[in-house]
């Protein structure tokens, strides 16, 4: 791989931004409710076969004798559809999660949800239960992510990080345009591996600030934590990258 390339990937951080807001998949879905920012819910909805009052996060009738497949908001909260946070309340944002429970909720409803169980179906439960994949998909995507986590929590919380934020601290800044000029002067694999370790180091320092950052609930810290986080992982990816 050549530095050029090396390069226009280390400065194209966009990269590096997981885009959860696919308008993609929104669809008009009856009996869509929305909630409110602080995760509660809002409204119920109802059944669309047999009226019966659900979650807005049940993607079955909760009723047992219909249990139909039902369509779920794909403006969901992410820690609600996959139970993702700590503790007694699982459906509230938590920055540290535990990864291997997360992977397991996302297995099991991708499960259920899968569309090939409902091909035979009428074609409104297949369209439901594609719609469940796509946004079960997303979601599990956006949480496994430290660095797209981070950017979620901090846009539920009127934080966002847009792609053009550069970093405050110009210490900082320097210490990552000189690792960048360190990287493109690699010429061999062996050379990489102390940069590469070097990274990983700083990249679980940054999210271990950002875990305290959250539980203190300091947002403007966590977004410059964020923003750092998009550097390393810039760097990450060329890494990673210059491998292939
Ligand atoms: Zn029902």
């Amino acid at each position: 791989m050549n530095t050029k390339r090396l390069f226009s990937q280390l400065c194209s951080l966009s990269r590096t931004r997981v885009i959860y807001n696919n308008h993609a998949i929104k669809r008009n879905i009856p009996n869509q409710r929305l909630f409110n920012s602080s995760s509660t819910w809002r409204f119920d909805k109802k059944c669309w076969q047999c009226q019966s009052t659900n979650r807005p996060s049940a993607l079955f009738c909760e009723n047992k004798v219909c249990s139909v497949i039902q369509p779920i908001p794909p403006q969901l909260n992410f820690f609600h559809l996959l139970q993702a946070g700590k503790g007694e309340n699982k459906d509230k944002p938590t920055f540290n999660i535990d990864l291997k429970a997360l992977k397991r909720q996302f297995l099991l409803l991708q499960q259920k949800a899968h569309p090939d169980s409902f091909s035979q179906a009428p074609k409104r439960q297949l369209d439901y239960a594609q719609l469940q994949s796509s946004v079960i998909n997303k979601a599990y995507n956006t949480l496994k992510n430290p660095l797209s986590r981070a950017q979620y929590i901090l846009e539920q919380n009127g934080h966002q990080v847009n792609e053009g934020d550069s970093l405050s601290d110009p210490e900082l800044l320097m210490e990552v345009m000189e690792f960048r000029e360190e990287l493109e002067e690699i010429t061999t694999e062996k050379d990489l591996v102390p940069l590469k370790q070097r990274n990983d180091e700083k990249f679980q320092e940054v999210v271990d600030k950002l875990t305290d950052a959250f539980d203190k609930e300091d947002y403007k810290l966590a977004k410059d934590l964020a923003i750092e986080l998009q550097y390393l992982t810039s760097i990450k990816n060329a890494i990673h990258e210059w491998h292939q």
